[in-house]
């Protein structure tokens, strides 16, 4: 961690953490917070007790680093000792966060726990230390996500190129843990409750292709880490389990007969782009040779309640109309479940910004709402088809007026949910099987 300015010390063992960006970062955010919980610091929710504030940023888009640098900004204005840690944390972006808030007391970059830690120890020096009679860590850590869900990072960094993407420059190259670690921490989040765990990481399909899919060992077992073997792996445990970020690559098709036997849930979190093959070679997307509407039709054979969500990026430099059409004619025949569409929006420091033909802004928008016109029309007509048939719910809260839980199609935060009006004596947590009675575009009622 970079420490522009000196700092001073305060007499006080608490510190504020706010948490921004993708489930990746809330991961790191989670580890942090153990490791000072761990060390005997409090975490507060008030500017004004905090010894420190810490603040976890997000870099991946325009938009989300000017997030964080307004949340520098009033975390330094209310409390004034802030450090700053994260994917903003690197090259270009640190020296913006220094330029406009030079009052930080230090800098680092994501997954940089050890920086953080140590600046957190010089700044509040005079912190309780922890008894391990009384100040009980759970095993699970410190989770900033309900009791009954958990992300589960099984890698960090990225070995692709994607021209629109910095995340490979912030986050480097991929580094996968090894299948016994993924396992253990699996173990212990489903040991303190958790009921549905999301897989996370940059690219889930490369899952071990750095470790050479070395082998680890779980509850004395010798397996395999790679895709196949943590699948199978995690099937095991009897809980949700949920992949995100997967590539159409050839191996993913061994998940298929696990989602198909109910051992995984039948859901896959797929970000494809785009879908003509020549804006995704322009893009060096993963996979981008891959026959995908060939592969989505194979596992629905296989698997016919599969949900798929991806993303996409409408207006890409270059894009023509011809191109644009074959997108829509795409999403058209993969029939996609959940689908999310951004405006192309350049980044700074990646490659795609030196490509020619920008797509005008108003056109980008125009094709934005042709591409959301469609999918709604798709995604609206496959909920409908749902009214009327036996779904497990798993319960996110519940108030007086009843429940909202989601179904295995439903990731948190990003897909619908199933309002049940009534079910005031659910808990989270709870599963339930329940007739759909009637759907909107996005979420479902019981
Ligand atoms: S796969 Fe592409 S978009 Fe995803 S993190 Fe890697 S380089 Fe970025």
């Amino acid at each position: 961690m970079t420490k522009p300015f000196s700092t001073t010390t305060v007499d006080n063992d608490r510190v504020g953490f706010i948490s921004l960006g993708c489930p990746k970062a809330l991961v790191d955010s989670e580890r942090i917070l153990t490791q000072l919980k761990i060390e005997g610091y409090e975490i507060t929710p008030h500017y004004e007790d905090a010894g420190v504030v810490i603040v976890n940023t997000c870099g991946f888009i325009d938009a989300a680093k000017e997030e964080s640098l307004e949340a520098i900004g009033e975390a330094v204005r209310e409390n004034g000792r802030v450090l700053v840690t994260g994917c903003m944390g690197r090259g270009d972006d640190a020296g913006h966060i220094r330029a406009r808030h030079p009052k930080v007391l230090g800098i680092s970059g994501p997954a940089a726990y050890e920086e953080v830690l140590s600046t957190v120890r010089e700044v509040l020096p005079r912190h309780h230390r922890p008894d391990p009679r009384i100040d009980l860590i759970p095993a699970q850590g410190v989770k900033l996500t309900p009791r009954h869900y958990a992300y589960l990072k099984i890698s960090e960094g990225c070995n692709h190129r994607c021209r629109f993407c910095i995340i490979p420059s912030i986050r480097g190259d991929l580094v996968s843990r090894p299948i016994g670690s993924v396992m253990n921490e699996a173990e212990g989040l489903v040991r303190s409750g958790v009921r549905e765990l999301l897989i996370v990481s940059q690219d889930t399909s490369a899952y071990g292709v750095d470790i050479k899919y070395q082998t680890d060992f779980w509850q004395g077992r010798p397996m395999k880490s790679n895709l196949a073997g943590l699948a199978t792996a995690l099937a095991e445990l009897g809980i949700w389990i949920r992949f995100h970020y997967v590539y159409p690559y050839p191996h993913v098709d061994q998940l298929i007969p696990l989602m198909a036997d109910g051992k995984l849930l039948p859901y896959i979190d797929m970000p494809l782009q785009h879908g003509a093959p020549s804006v995704l070679e322009r893009m060096k997307r993963p996979a981008a040779a891959e026959k995908t509407l060939d592969r989505i039709a194979q596992w629905r054979n296989i698997c016919p309640e599969l949900t798929i969500r991806s993303t996409f990026i409408v207006g890409y430099p270059g894009e023509t109309e011809a191109e644009f059409e074959t997108l829509l004619d795409f999403i058209e025949e993969a029939q996609l479940d959940r689908v999310g569409c951004f405006e192309y929006s350049p980044v700074k420091g990646a490659a795609a910004n030196t490509l020619p033909d920008p797509v005008p802004d108003a056109l980008k928008k125009e094709r934005w709402e042709r591409f959301m016109t469609r999918q709604q029309a798709i995604s609206a007509n496959k909920l409908r088809h749902k009214v009327g048939s036996l779904q497990s719910i798993l319960i996110d809260s519940v108030d007086d007026g009843g429940a909202i839980g989601r179904t295995p199609a439903d990731a948190p935060e990003i897909d619908g949910v199933v309002h049940l009006p009534g079910y005031a004596d659910l808990q989270a947590g709870d599963w339930v099987e329940a007739e759909i009675s009637a759907a909107d575009d996005y979420d479902l009622w019981v």
